[in-house]
């Protein structure tokens, strides 16, 4: 289970990336150490210059060792832009969308609970 994110101090860093934020698997983040602009889109990023961009962030979650970590935090709370454990914020509503239906599906065929008497 992870911990609660606690917000660490780093004015050189955009606030809300793994990298700007403390907690048990935040100071392994591989993009700690990458250039600030490459997770998030600068305001009216070309669609081509965004997809090199998303690229490029992805080849660095790919080599980071807490990646399904990173991943699961961004699904799960759900973090709305940037790139966050190799996904797009596009590609994370999907997962997340998948997951909502899924829960539905198994609350609505799970058979009733039987009433204690
Ligand atoms: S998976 Fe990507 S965004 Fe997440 S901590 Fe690692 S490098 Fe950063």
């Amino acid at each position: 289970m992870l911990q609660p994110i606690e917000p660490v101090t780093d004015p050189a860093l955009p606030p809300g990336h793994p990298r700007d934020l403390g907690g048990p698997w935040h100071s392994e983040a591989a993009c700690r150490s990458d250039e600030a602009g490459l997770f998030f889109a600068p305001s009216k990023e070309p669609t081509a210059a965004r997809l090199l961009r998303e690229e490029a962030a992805k080849r660095v979650c790919a080599r980071c060792p807490v990646m399904l970590e990173c991943r699961e935090h961004a699904v799960s709370q759900p973090e709305p832009y940037g790139v966050w454990g190799g996904m797009t914020a596009a590609e994370r509503r999907v997962v997340l969308a998948r997951r909502r239906r899924r829960e539905a599906e198994l609350q609505h065929s799970a058979p009733p609970i039987a009433a204690a008497g």
